[in-house]
Parts: structure tokens; C-alpha cells; sequence
């Protein structure tokens, strides 16, 4: 499409623009995640995964033998669930929620996300939703907690009680942007429960944009553990 059609889809059409956001090909009509058909094919959640982590696997999985990256990171949540991979159009929609502004794409992305979690998991063992806290600092800089908005979301749609029950008490560098011994110092101590907060006995469902290596999800997930949490699972848009 040429710089000038697009440009006057955009003048004509600012809320939904008919280009796709990730290749600026034709979007699909109607379609709320503002991507082509290509694209939309591209974000499809991985046919195999693993049950417990949730990383995209080749084949379906062994589940005698740990995949290699529960056994490397060992995770401390009880299962985690995403709609797909960070590389590809997925990531575009995600950066474009957290840094573009478009707090509008949170609703078509929970609603996959929600796709995800009702056919993996059991939505009627999970007790509560809980976003991933994003410091006070960064959100009025954004204007929004983006894990917030999908968190919130998501609860609606599965008809579960969601609950904000973290904060962030320490401002941290983004953990993509780090080594991996410098990630671990740099969660340490970032978050905590609030003193309302009421996870006792209660199967929390941790909700974030982006899982990485999962280390921001995995001391959420001990600070829910902390405070009495029976069991944390954790559902991402990507990874
Ligand atoms: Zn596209
Ligand atoms: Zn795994």
C-alpha cells in the first residue's frame, strides 16, 4: 500500500485504521486485533506446549521428562498459558498496547487470551485474577497499567473476581534489557502484597503482557505464595 493510501486510511479512519499494524498490508475487515489475514494466521497459540511453562514445543509433549525450560528456570508457578510468541506480529500488538498508546487493542487481546486460558486450563478452580503491578512512576508516564487492563478483562470474560493485589515498591530497569544475573537482582524486593490483599488458600491466575524469562512472574508469584496463595498459575499474551 502506498505511504499516501495509508496515510489517508489513517485521516479517515483513526480508531480503526484498515491497515495492519504489523506488516502495513490491508487489515481485516472488522477484525479488532487490526491485523491482515497473514498476520492473524502468524499469532496462532502453538499447536503443542508445554503444560506446565507453557513454551511452544515441536511435538506434543513427554510429560515424564520436564522440558528443558522448567528444568532451567525452575518455575514456581503452578502452570503458565499464552496466546503465542513475542517474535512476529504478536509482539507488534503488544508493543503497540504498551508503548503506542492503543489501550484499545486490550480487549481483543484478553479476548484470545481468555480463548487460551478456557481450553487449557480450568477456568473454575481459579479463585482470582491478579495483574503483574507496573510502578506508580511508569503508569502515570503510560497512563495505564497495560497487565491491569488485559488482567481485568480477561476476569470479565471468564466471569472470575479480579483483584489488584500487588504493587511494585521498587522501580526496576526492564528486565529485557538485562543479563541474566542482573535480572535476578534487579526483582529482588520489587513487589509486595498489599496489607487489603486476600489470597488465602486461593488459586490466583497472574496475568501479565509479556513473559521473558519469566522472572518478574515467578517473585509475583512468591510474594502470592507468601501471602497464603494455595496455588499461582500465570496466563501472558506473549512469550
Ligand atoms: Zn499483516
Ligand atoms: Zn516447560
Amino acid at each position: 500500500m502506498s505511504a499516501v493510501l495509508r496515510l489517508l486510511s489513517r485521516i479517515l479512519n483513526p480508531v480503526y485504521p484498515t491497515v495492519c499494524l504489523s506488516c502495513g498490508g490491508l487489515a481485516t475487515a472488522h477484525h479488532p486485533l487490526l491485523l491482515c489475514r497473514d498476520c492473524l494466521d502468524a499469532i496462532a497459540s502453538p499447536e503443542h506446549a508445554c503444560p506446565r511453562c507453557g513454551a511452544g514445543m515441536r511435538r506434543p509433549p513427554d510429560l515424564a521428562v520436564a522440558c528443558p525450560r522448567c528444568y532451567e528456570s525452575h518455575i514456581n508457578f503452578h502452570r503458565a498459558v499464552s496466546v503465542g510468541d513475542y517474535d512476529g506480529p504478536l509482539g507488534t500488538l503488544v508493543r503497540a498496547l504498551k508503548f503506542g498508546r492503543r489501550a484499545h487493542l486490550s480487549a481483543p487481546l484478553a479476548a484470545e487470551l481468555a480463548a487460551v486460558v478456557a481450553a487449557r486450563m480450568e477456568p473454575a478452580e481459579i479463585d482470582l485474577v491478579v495483574p503483574v503491578p507496573l510502578h506508580w512512576m511508569r503508569r502515570f508516564g503510560r497512563g495505564y497499567n497495560q497487565s491491569a487492563l488485559l488482567a481485568r478483562k480477561l476476569a470479565r470474560a471468564l466471569d472470575l473476581p479480579y483483584a489488584s493485589c500487588l504493587r511494585r515498591i521498587r522501580r526496576t530497569t526492564q528486565q529485557m534489557r538485562l543479563s541474566a544475573p542482573q535480572r535476578r537482582t534487579n526483582l529482588l524486593n520489587a513487589f509486595a502484597l498489599k496489607k487489603s490483599a486476600d489470597v488465602k488458600a486461593r488459586h490466583v491466575l497472574l496475568v501479565d503482557d509479556v513473559m521473558t524469562t519469566g522472572g518478574t512472574l515467578m517473585e509475583c508469584a512468591r510474594m502470592l505464595r507468601r501471602g497464603g496463595a494455595s496455588r499461582v498459575s500465570v496466563a501472558v499474551i506473549a512469550r
